[in-house]
């Protein structure tokens, strides 16, 4: 018989890793919260065109991972694969320009990329992202790029490295491309075949590749950070500035290219030395051309993405916060109506108080039950007997007292005031 498993490169989120990721999701909350950003939710899947035209056509994400299907009625649709063209297109769609500027946006989702399954690299896989859309100013990546570092460090993420670079605007890039195919061309005895293959749809993609011969004809090519134009240096020169006074310390590689064609202008990766060959634990950059091209108002943006996977990869063992066990029913008189009944209604009240209640729902012998409630960490134990006698267990200090039903709730809220 063939068991039944989760599809290949997801996975389960089962509760105690569930815990992991709420405690997360309040860090997020909490610092993007604070800065201004609002949650948003898009669509699980969009239509495919979005992707094409927000992701770009040249990118390994479009041409290679999207998980795309008709949705039926001959339109193609794909599971998102990543959250900034959903969120500008959305922007479009609800008028969001007109708005006070910018609008912050954050969101945690699931994302969807056919990849080769490995650790810390999965098919379904979550992010927390942030997008300021409506600013073009360097404080805005200053602002993002912090609150980026705050949420790691809350998360406990070690060992943790930011590259920062810029890729000059669309025109810059564009004269720069040239600049470097030619190089390209003219040193391809030094390259692999796949980056050959690529130097015209994509050229910028040769600083990123594997291959030992690629990175060392790379390292004699032009630089994009050398050629961008007096604006656009001032801009990454006041970033910088920015980043230095907050004290955040970043390395300058020119050679960063990130997999997605709409940035312009400030890009930045963040990567954990404790996590193996999958260390990048985020990134983002400014995508001033995106809204426009996806036929909004020219609009400047800037946002970032961050791996929920790998950051609690490259936290660690973390404690896993357990839930508070107020009071847990136990049933001495199992096989009376009388003492299940009084149970079942002591647990839902205790609940409806405000108190977090479990009631034996096993089957087990009273002292099964306590030992259960036990192990739970239950601070109180009420047990049920019969006739209608409960006896209140304080499991800390280990003493039991006879009481009225309607006294046990008033005496665990009197006591959790105390402690
Ligand atoms: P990588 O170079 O690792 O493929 P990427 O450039 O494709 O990353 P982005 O699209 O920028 O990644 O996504 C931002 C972050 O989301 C990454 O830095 C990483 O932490 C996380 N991430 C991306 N793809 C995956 C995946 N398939 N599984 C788990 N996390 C992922
Ligand atoms: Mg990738």
């Amino acid at each position: 018989m063939s068991s039944l498993q989760a599809p290949r490169g997801t996975f389960d989120v089962l509760p105690a890793d569930a815990a992991r990721r709420a405690v997360l999701e309040t860090h997020a909350r909490r610092i993007l919260g604070a800065a201004g950003y609002g949650r948003i939710e898009t669509p699980t899947y969009e239509a495919t065109e979005l992707f094409a035209r927000g992701v770009g056509e040249a990118t390994d994400i479009v041409q290679k991972e999207m998980y795309s299907f008709d949705d039926g009625g001959g339109r193609s649709m794909t599971l998102r694969p990543e959250g900034t063209a959903p969120v500008c297109r959305a922007y479009i769609e609800h008028g969001m320009h007109k708005q006070p500027q910018p609008v912050k946006l954050w969101y945690l989702s699931s994302f969807f990329r056919a990849e080769a399954p490995q650790k810390g690299r999965y098919r379904q896989f979550w992010q927390v992202g942030a997008e300021a859309i409506g600013a073009a100013g360097p404080e805005t990546d200053a602002e993002l790029i912090i609150l980026m570092a705050d949420l790691y460090r809350a998360a406990g993420v070690r060992d943790l490295h930011l590259r920062l670079s810029s890729l000059g605007t669309a025109e810059t890039r564009r004269e720069y491309r040239e600049e470097l195919a030619a190089y390209l061309h003219a040193h391809e005895d030094g390259l692999s075949p796949e980056v050959i293959s690529r130097i015209d749809l994509n050229p910028m993609r040769a600083f990123d590749a594997d291959d030992r011969r690629t990175q060392e004809t790379m390292r004699s090519a032009p630089i994009l950070l050398d050629r961008l134009a007096p604006e656009d240096a001032e801009h990454f020169e006041r970033v910088k500035a920015l980043l230095d006074e907050a004290g955040l310390t970043y390395q300058l590689d020119p050679a960063l290219v990130r997999g997605l064609d709409y940035y312009a202008r400030t890009l930045w990766e963040f990567t954990s030395g404790a996590l193996g060959a999958q260390s990048a634990v985020g990134g983002g950059g400014r995508y001033d051309g995106l809204i426009e091209q996806l036929g909004g108002p020219p609009t400047p943006a800037s946002g970032w993405a961050a791996g929920v996977e790998r950051m609690l990869l490259a936290a660690g063992e973390q404690p896993v916060p357990t839930d508070v066990v107020d009071l847990f029913v136990a049933i001495a008189a199992r096989d009376s109506p009388q003492a299940q009944d009084a149970g079942f209604k002591l647990a839902n009240e205790a609940r409806r108080a405000g108190l977090s209640a479990q009631l034996e729902l096993a089957g087990r012998g009273l002292k099964g039950q306590l030992k259960h409630a036990d192990r739970l960490g239950a601070r109180y134990v009420a047990i049920i007997g019969d006739p209608m006698q409960i006896s209140l267990k304080d499991m800390e200090a280990g003493d039991q007292t006879e009481i009225a039903p309607e006294a046990v709730i008033p005496t665990i809220l009197r006591g959790s005031r105390v402690a």
